[in-house]
């Protein structure tokens, strides 16, 4: 297990070398504590890990994770480029000084208008849709500009189901079989795609599934370049690599990982002659999760019919447990020595029993 929690000398939560205690007389509450140097420390863990085995290799930051702007300032600074997914995001990059080719953007059921802006941003568009090409046709002048297709590999991953995105349930990518046909339809109407996505769910801690979707999506790449003579200049397997939520969960071996699916990445390429385009990946949570604490203070406890702890903040301040029923791992920040010997439920301020942190827990 590796939560990434330190505790310091007065007995309380350490947060990068800060005092939590500090922060939250200092600051109020709710507030939300980044750790800078962990963020860094996991960006450079990651892509080592990958370069190391294939040098061409990109970290695309999947920022729907947190787009706090001093998060993704950080990562612009490591030279990691930027996976948006709403032309919101496209903005925000371009405003921290991530030029257009450093952005690659995967929408999903978009407008003609975001369509064009995102153009006009100059990033990377990675197309979902028939509708969404044959859209983008008519916005912008389609002549030499270079787009990628997000692909079905049909293998789905995730720790919940609304975060698997791939597979016969998942509204996203275009399917398998109909890859060559929408390439082509591509390179008919006058654009030059040079890239394939895949991105198969979130919170994936098991390398198997990851690595199907690599085989997959380099068998459909393979036969596109086959059916239409495509050189793909980058292959793109999407985020998902999962962090440990519970103390029980372990963290992923990211050199395993690494040799294990960039092994799978390079004998594809060589079955297909498909040269050596750039991988990318498309990390979110493996960048920031662990760097990021939400502090609240307790403000009432309540014996009804369950113990209730009350806390300053609710689902407006973190949505995930409301909306998922993630597991998020709360500590006494003020007392990390102190034994467990009850369980109590921990609620928010919001005005729904559906406001609540966790249930049970010690
Ligand atoms: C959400 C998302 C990711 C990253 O997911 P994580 O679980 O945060 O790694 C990557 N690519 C796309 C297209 C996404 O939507």
């Amino acid at each position: 297990m590796d939560l990434n929690i330190k505790v310091n000398d007065k007995n309380h939560l350490d947060i990068g070398g800060a005092d939590a205690i500090d922060i939250a007389e200092e600051f109020g509450t709710p507030t939300f504590v980044i750790d800078e140097n962990r963020i860094r420390e996991n960006y450079n863990r990651f892509y080592g890990a990958f370069s190391k085995y294939y040098p061409d290799f990109k970290v695309f930051y999947a920022c729907k994770a947190n787009t706090n702007l001093a998060v993704m300032k950080i990562l612009e600074s490591e030279g990691c480029c930027i996976d948006a997914v709403s032309p919101g995001e496209v903005y925000t990059a371009k405003k921290l000084g991530f030029d257009g080719q450093r952005i690659l953007f995967t929408g999903n059921n978009i407008t003609n208008d975001e369509l064009k802006f995102v153009h006009e941003q100059g990033a990377v568009l990675n197309i979902d849709s028939v509708s969404a090409l044959e859209r983008l046709a008519k916005v912008v002048d389609p002549e030499g500009l270079k787009i990628s297709f997000r692909v079905n590999p049909m293998v789905g991953a995730g720790h919940h189901a609304h975060t698997i995105t791939g597979g016969v349930m998942s509204k996203f990518g275009i399917m398998d079989n109909e890859a060559s046909e929408v390439y082509q339809q591509a390179i008919d109407l006058g654009f030059t795609p040079i890239g394939m996505h895949s991105h198969i769910g979130s919170g994936i801690l098991d390398p198997e599934p990851f690595k199907l979707a690599v085989e997959s999506t380099m068998d459909i790449a393979g036969k596109v370049h086959e059916d239409t003579g495509i050189d793909f200049e980058f292959i793109d397997f999407g985020g998902g690599i999962g962090v440990p939520y519970t103390p029980e969960e372990n963290v992923v071996d990211l050199d395993k990982f690494a040799e294990v699916n960039i092994g799978l990445f390079k004998e594809k390429l060589e079955e297909f002659d498909m040269g050596s385009p750039t991988m990318y990946l498309e990390p979110g949570r493996f960048l920031v999760a662990d760097a990021c604490v939400l502090l609240v203070t307790v403000n009432s406890v309540k014996q009804s019919y369950r113990k209730f702890i009350g806390v300053d903040g609710g689902f407006h301040t973190l949505l995930r447990p409301a909306m998922y029923d993630s597991y998020h791992h709360i500590v006494d920040a003020s007392r990390m020595d102190a034994p467990n010997t009850q369980e109590v439920d921990i609620a928010g301020n919001v005005c729904e029993s559906g406001d609540l942190f966790a249930r049970d827990r010690p």
